[in-house]
């Protein structure tokens, strides 16, 4: 990480965030602040709280102590703050493990939904962008189709398409080639990579410990709910300090 990113104001700080789902103690006293330009890739078992932990960033999640501001914008405990979160929501794109794309819509029309909805484009503008970022993700002949008529690699492209249609800040991800066949994995981190080389500040949970290695400027080890352990990834991967990032690597390395 350079010294200017160190020094610009964070997209998102996290303070001592607390998130229950009923007795379930699911975040623990999370601090975590991503400066601009930089990529955080989270990691830890399954159930460890990944997932809640970025669905907060961007309000899919209440938690009930703590704060977070996302570019400068304020998400209160318990939801209570419904504008910046709707704010939020157009600034912040995200992808998930299961695509999500409108299986009724062409692709064209998946990405040009919500610039023309949320952010009032015209038609032909949105046509424009979506076409130009459709040819980035290397499927702009798959325009006319649907989603169903898509290979899974392909779907998460469009996803990928489509949040980066609204021009966003951020970018999270949530294993977003989990559900991808092999052989398809690849082809959607090549455009994930892409975005992180143009300088997408971006949050991603994965289990590509390869791609995390290559991409991060920090990896983030998350344990039941409390991160454990947070470092550039050659430190993080080659010299573990805490016992549990060790146990956890073992396994998936
Ligand atoms: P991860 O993404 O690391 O696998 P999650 O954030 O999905 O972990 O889940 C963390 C914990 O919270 C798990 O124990 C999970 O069962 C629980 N959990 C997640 N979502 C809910 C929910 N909507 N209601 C109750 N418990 C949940
Ligand atoms: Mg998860």
């Amino acid at each position: 990480m350079t010294q200017s990113k160190t020094t610009t104001t964070p997209i998102v700080r996290m303070a001592r965030v607390n998130k229950h789902f009923g007795n379930l103690h699911v975040l623990k006293d999370i601090d975590l602040e991503v400066q601009p330009g930089e990529v955080v890739v989270v990691i830890g078992a399954s159930g460890s709280g990944k997932s809640t932990l970025i669905r907060c960033i961007n309000g899919l999640e209440e938690f009930q102590q703590g704060h977070i501001e996302v570019d400068a914008k304020e998400l209160l405990p318990d939801g209570k703050s419904a504008r910046a979160l709707q704010k939020i929501r157009t600034e912040v794109g995200m992808v998930f493990q299961q695509f999500n794309l409108f299986p009724h819509l062409s692709v064209l029309d998946n990405v040009i939904l919500a610039p023309m909805k949320v952010r009032g484009w015209s038609r032909a503008d949105a046509v424009e962008t979506a076409e130009r970022l459709l040819e980035r993700v290397g499927i702009a002949d798959q325009s006319a189709k649907h989603p169903g008529q898509l290979s899974g690699g392909q779907q998460q492209r469009v996803a990928l398409a489509r949040a980066l249609a609204m021009e966003p800040r951020l970018m999270l991800f949530d294993e977003p080639t989990s559900a991808l066949d092999p052989e398809m994995i690849g082809e959607v981190l090549d455009a994930m990579r892409e975005l992180a080389k143009e300088g997408m500040t971006m949050v991603i949970v994965t289990h590509e410990m390869g791609f995390a290695r290559e991409v991060a400027d920090r990896v983030i080890f998350i344990h039941q709910g409390e991160i454990v352990e947070q470092a550039p990834p050659e430190r993080l991967f080659d010299s573990p300090q805490n016992e549990r990032t060790r146990n956890f690597l073992s396994r998936v390395l």
